[in-house]
């Protein structure tokens, strides 16, 4: 028996079950030099490959967005571009001119500061291998034909290998790469599956037909538990199961403090699919839509007219309040298709708000496509890292500058559409009585905010014990900032990760939140607490 600690939960779940070990095909290119009268063939080769998995992308693709971006990704004029010039210009074949243009263009991702950027290279090393098993006349492995219950151990998962997971017989996930934010984690965590990632080394010590014992929340693996430890974790699943049934039996129960006020339970989304993916938690909406996704995603700066069919369709699903925050870029969120100056300190810098107000067009076209989506529903728009009148009195002229437009051009939207801020700054707090007679509603962004005020960078790991959002500091700032809201009536919500903290629910509770906006899969926990307060349950 041996016990592995892992720090990375991907996806809570207690698991008990045999190892499916899935191995990856060899796709590596047989490398040989090409004569010149073939490389026409090669190119050729390329193109059919690309062609039957353009095919296969597309059908996928009606069934999940995913393969919507891959389907972009393999028709990308770049790749083809780079592809070619290495049949032509380095007599490569075609298996390895793909290999290697894949490898580039993964390079470029894995080299970016951002985690979300750097999972988006497991995006076009899954596109690689279709390519690659195209060009070889190979099937691709097929999680989908398992056939009992079994915990997936993989280097890593890609979208291709999890689309097709049947959850009857996938009850854990192991990745020895891959971390919180990668597709296998985001899948995981909406199919329900425990999941842990990024354990280092753990290929080695396990094969198919291994028993073992995970618990995803609390970060265990224990490899060949003895009768006692594997009647033990038999127990926890069923007591995990127990609790999560019990949970789910609350939703739906609205949240009213004692004096009679409705409190908010809101997600934050990256994308439509989040929205639809989280409408059986029964949130009251969605109280932070992180645009920035959509343009992280892309290879350009995504047009009005996209961004506009994103907006409306997650205006759709989420009936309730749909807040939509403006770009927030800069920091340690770069875009692939856009060249950011080196700056000393990031997080200080060019960031949000302050791309958005000098880069105006752009910013119209982002305003334009809420507007238009909020004729779809309850659309809210929300400015990130305010710290100055000024900065939100502009953001909200060119609002009314693109409403003009609009209804020039007779495209319908919302004329009430509520413009609010985060309030997430230094600035922002101290200005936060002035700030409530301007913004239609706040929204206290503590990721950001414990960072600033505390001077403690949020993803520095050697100082991670001294961030923390239980800092009094941080704590008045949040009772100062919903105290100025009411002081004007207007609205004081949180969509930083305080929100989605069971140990703060009290707290925020008692200095009066009115919406805790969090990621799904926080939300049964934090309504049963917020329930257990006001002495519903
Ligand atoms: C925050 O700063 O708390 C927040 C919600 O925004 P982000 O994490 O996207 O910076
Ligand atoms: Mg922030």
């Amino acid at each position: 028996m041996e016990k592995i600690y892992v720090e990375k939960t991907a996806s809570r779940g207690i698991a008990v079950a045999k190892i499916y070990k899935y191995e990856e095909l060899d796709l590596k290119p047989v490398q040989s030099k090409i004569l010149e009268q073939d490389k026409e063939g090669q190119i050729n080769k390329f193109l059919d490959a690309r062609e039957c998995v353009r095919g296969e992308l597309e059908k996928l693709a009606t069934t999940n967005e995913i393969f919507s971006a891959h389907l972009e990704m393999v028709m990308d004029f770049t790749l083809e571009d780079s592809v070619k010039s290495k049949i032509n210009d380095e007599a490569d074949n075609a298996e390895s001119a793909v290999s290697e243009a894949i490898s580039e263009v993964a390079a470029v991702f894995e080299m970016m500061d951002d985690e979300y950027m750097k999972e988006r290279a497991s995006d076009i090393k899954d596109v690689g291998k279709r390519l690659m098993a195209q060009l070889k006349g190979v099937s691709l492995p097929d999680i989908g034909s398992l056939n009992e219950e079994a915990v997936i151990l993989a280097k890593d998962l890609f979208p291709s290998d999890t689309v097709k997971m049947n959850t009857d017989y996938v009850k854990g996930i192991i990745t020895e790469e891959g971390g919180v934010t990668s597709h296998v984690s985001i899948i995981a965590k909406n199919m329900d599956i425990p999941a842990l990632v990024g354990v280092k080394g753990i290929l080695d010590k396990l094969n198919t037909g291994d028993i073992v014992c995970m618990d995803a929340g609390e970060g265990v693996i224990i490899i060949s538990p003895e009768e006692d430890v594997l009647n033990e974790y038999r127990q926890k699943k069923q007591e995990f199961e127990n609790e999560k049934q019990r949970l789910k039996k609350l939703r739906g129960n609205p949240v009213v403090t004692k004096d009679g006020r409705k409190i908010s339970l809101c997600i934050n989304a990256g994308n439509a699919e989040d929205i639809e993916k989280a409408l059986p938690v029964k949130m009251d909406g969605t109280g932070l839509f992180r645009s920035e996704l959509l343009y992280m995603e892309k290879t350009h700066f995504p047009t009005e007219e996209e961004q506009f069919e994103v907006y409306k369709r997650a205006a759709e699903l989420c009936p309730q309040e749909l807040t939509i925050r403006t770009l927030d870029i800069g920091g340690d969120k770069k875009l692939p298709y856009f060249e950011f100056e080196k700056e000393d300190n990031p997080f200080l810098g060019w960031r949000a708000i302050r791309i958005s107000l000098e880069m105006k067009d752009m910013f119209k076209e982002q305003l334009r496509a809420i507007l238009r989506a909020s004729a779809f529903g309850n659309v809210r728009i929300m400015f990130p890292m305010i710290i100055s009148l000024d900065e939100l009195r502009e953001a909200k002229e060119i609002v009314e500058e693109c409403k003009r437009e609009l209804r020039g051009e007779g495209k319908a939207f919302c004329e009430d559409i509520e413009t609010g801020m985060m309030m997430e700054t230094p600035a922002s707090v101290i200005l936060a009585e002035e700030f409530a007679k301007e913004a239609d509603f706040f929204s206290i962004g503590t990721n950001d905010l414990t960072q600033y005020l505390l001077a403690v960078d949020r993803g520095n790991k050697k100082i991670a014990d001294k961030y923390s959002y239980f800092h009094p500091a941080v704590l008045n700032a949040i009772k100062h900032i919903i105290d100025a809201a009411h002081k004007e009536n207007i609205k004081a919500g949180m969509c930083g990760e305080m929100a989605g903290d069971i140990k703060a629910a009290k707290i925020l509770l008692e200095y009066g939140l009115d919406e805790f906006s969090m990621s799904a899969g926080s939300v049964d926990y934090v309504r049963e607490e917020l329930l257990k307060l006001t002495g519903a349950v």
